[in-house]
């Protein structure tokens, strides 16, 4: 079965998300469950949790259903110790903000080099910091997304990403989260039937589908390895819909969320139902 959906608004609190969600004609959503430009922000409330539970109850959305995305400030890899523990306090607090509301994944970036430590020490010190906050938690799985290597951000290879996880000690809450505008823009060539073949190839030969928690669906306003990360509407970008129609088509792609983090708000209904449609 497939469940699509976006990342919705948690806006007001995290409960508003399902009800947001369902709104829309999700099967699936994602969310921030703290503001995504903080570092910490307050803790979630016994109501907004209770509230939170009761909506995915409602609206039938199960744990595996939700991928939640931590904030964008967070870099595990970070050369400088200050930051690198601050982030690591910060990842620990989303992932317990997770077990808080029941959610079995987080999504996150890997990290950032910044050029001052190799890519291999980077790598190191990210498998490092999931460890320590995985040692400290239960339940939740720490879903890697890979990047379109804009910068420094590393996670851009799929050598990269298995390096992490060969690296980290409970690889049963290891995971990993392709979005198909990074995997485009970072040189994986997903718009030909070849290359998407030749790409899903490599994918489960270096990290396996075993892996494989959640795929966010975008279209690429940029080129094949241009190495910057900007989303598209579907059909908008220079990817075509052949990815997507593969995607809808192929089990391997089951009981996952499969999330829109396209611009235009208004146009995800349509493109759930377009998704859909794809089924052959
Ligand atoms: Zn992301
Ligand atoms: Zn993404």
């Amino acid at each position: 079965m497939k469940y699509i959906g976006a990342h919705v608004s948690a806006q007001g609190g995290v409960e508003n998300a399902p009800i947001n969600a369902n709104l829309i004609g999700a099967k699936a959503f994602a969310l921030f469950t703290k503001n995504q430009r903080q570092w910490f922000s307050n803790p979630l409330t016994i109501s907004g949790i209770k509230s939170f539970r009761e909506n995915c109850e409602k609206f039938d959305y199960r744990p595996f259903q939700i991928l939640p995305h931590d904030s964008y400030l967070i870099n595990l890899g970070h050369p400088e110790e200050g930051p690198l523990k601050k982030s690591r306090e910060s990842f620990l607090d989303e992932i317990q903000r997770c077990e808080q509301l029941g959610l079995d994944r987080l999504n996150f970036h890997p990290g950032s080099h910044l050029n001052s430590i190799s890519i291999e020490a980077c790598l190191k010190r990210i498998a490092e910091s999931i460890n320590i906050v995985l040692d400290k938690t239960k339940g939740v799985t720490a879903v890697i997304e890979n990047t379109a290597g804009q910068g420094t951000n590393l996670g851009h290879t799929f050598e990269q990403i298995r390096a992490i996880i060969d690296n980290v000690e409970d690889k049963s809450r290891v995971g990993v989260c392709i979005d198909t505008c990074h995997a485009f823009t970072s040189g994986y060539n997903v718009k030909t039937e070849e290359g998407i073949n030749e790409t899903f190839r490599k994918f489960d030969s270096i990290i396996g589908f075993k892996y494989l928690k959640g795929m966010h669906l975008n279209d690429s306003k940029k080129e094949l390895g241009t190495r910057v990360d900007r989303h598209d509407n579907l059909g908008a970008g220079f990817l075509g819909e052949e990815i997507f129609s593969f995607i809808m088509n192929d089990s391997r792609f089951d009981d996952m969320p499969l999330i829109l983090e396209t611009p235009e708000e208004s146009l995800w209904e349509a493109e759930i139902k377009k998704l859909y449609s794809l089924i052959k």
